[in-house]
């Protein structure tokens, strides 16, 4: 079976390139590297010992688009090709609509010209909005999101569902996932985020590495058990492999269906904090700021549907993930830049 992945050098993207490849799948790879390294390319193949057919290209390109899945007929294809900054979003709402929806429009009419019935989608737990109650389950409804990026995933969601309505043979599976933290245990490949990083676990591996002098822990008094933020935290090697189940039960299914991927198991920031420090044995300074503008207090996933349909089950700790991470980090201190 042969996937192509729509922004497959990105983070998620290379992780699952390695796993399917790993469980003897083809994986041709588009994109543009907006936000990502040629070298991860390079990385995959290294790990893996197998090829990747690897295309530079816009998703939002259609004729080459077209020409690529003519040219390589894949079976399935994976849309990791988003633009994910929250804040930039806020600051660049067009761009991200224009990214995000086009890309995912782009993929589906070159699919139907040829033929290509089998499509998993990056979606996100923020499309559960801000009133669900925790943990959020896959029965229930998309609600208000808190800022453009939202949106878009919210979106495409409904763009995808719509497409599988009218075409009774496509399949497509929506993966929503929770907080994706960690790296290949090689320490090969792992999250190179451009600039500050946005997100929690690269800006505590960049203190770690000396790159930042400490962590803003943005708010202390939530109504949590230690005042900051709890995310269900889930190992980047779990994920993957929740892309490999996807793209088997997209084999042999048709319509839509939703899925989690997260472990069920909310930490604080405090934890993640405290963890990282124990497993690696650093310390890790940090203070407490302002809260972010959208963030919720806490949430997390159910679980229970993953494990029952797809035999799906996040089984790494939250010490590997903090392992995994400083593995990568120390060993590649500027990503892929070395
Ligand atoms: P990433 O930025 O590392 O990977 C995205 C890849 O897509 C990058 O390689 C980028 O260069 C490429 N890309 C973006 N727009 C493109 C375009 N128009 N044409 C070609 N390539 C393009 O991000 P990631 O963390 O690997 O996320 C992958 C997907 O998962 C995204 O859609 C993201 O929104 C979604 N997601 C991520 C998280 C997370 O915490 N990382 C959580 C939920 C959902
Ligand atoms: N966070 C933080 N400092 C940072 C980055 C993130 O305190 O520099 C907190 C953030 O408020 C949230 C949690 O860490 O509670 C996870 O944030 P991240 O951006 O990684 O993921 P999100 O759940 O917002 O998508």
């Amino acid at each position: 079976m042969k996937i192509l992945l729509a922004g497959g050098a990105g983070y998620i993207g290379s992780h699952t390139a390695v796993e399917l490849l790993n469980a003897g799948l083809e994986v041709v790879i588009v994109d543009n590297y907006c936000n990502s390294s040629p070298v991860a390319i390079e990385r995959i193949e290294e790990i893996t010992g197998k090829k990747v057919e690897a295309f530079e290209a816009d998703i939002k390109d259609k004729e080459k688009v077209f020409e690529i899945m003519k040219q390589t007929k894949p079976d399935c294809v994976i849309h990791f090709a988003g633009l994910k900054a929250v804040g930039e979003s806020v600051q660049l709402p067009l761009k991200y609509y224009r990214n995000n929806i086009d890309t995912t429009i782009t993929l589906l009419e070159c699919m139907e010209e040829l033929g290509i019935k089998n499509f998993v989608f990056s979606s996100s737990a923020t499309v559960y909005g801000e009133e669900n109650d925790i943990p959020y389950v896959e029965t229930m409804r998309r609600l208000s999101c808190s800022n453009p990026y939202g949106w878009t995933k919210y979106m495409m969601e409904q763009i995808l569902e719509d497409a599988a309505k009218a075409d009774s043979e496509l399949s497509v599976v929506l993966l929503r996932y929770f907080n994706p933290i960690g790296a290949h245990e090689s320490g090969r490949i792992g999250e190179d985020p451009q600039g500050i990083p946005n997100n929690l676990m690269p800006y505590i591996a960049q203190v770690a590495v000396g790159r930042r002098d400490h962590l803003t822990i943005f708010g202390n008094d939530y109504e949590t058990k230690d005042g900051t933020c709890r995310r269900d935290y889930i190992h980047v090697m779990d994920l993957a492999n929740g892309h490999l189940k996807a793209v088997l039960y997209a084999d042999q299914h048709k319509g839509v269906e939703v899925f989690n991927l997260g472990t069920g198991n909310p930490f604080s920031v405090l934890e993640i904090v405290h963890a990282f420090e124990n497993a690696n044995g650093i310390e890790i300074k940090y203070e407490f700021g302002e809260k972010r503008a959208g963030d919720l207090p806490e949430f997390w996933a159910n679980a229970d549907k993953a494990k029952e349909v797809l035999g799906w089950e996040a089984n790494r700790t939250i010490e590997e993930m903090c392992r995994d991470t400083w593995n990568w980090q120390k060993n590649n201190p500027n990503g892929y830049n070395n």
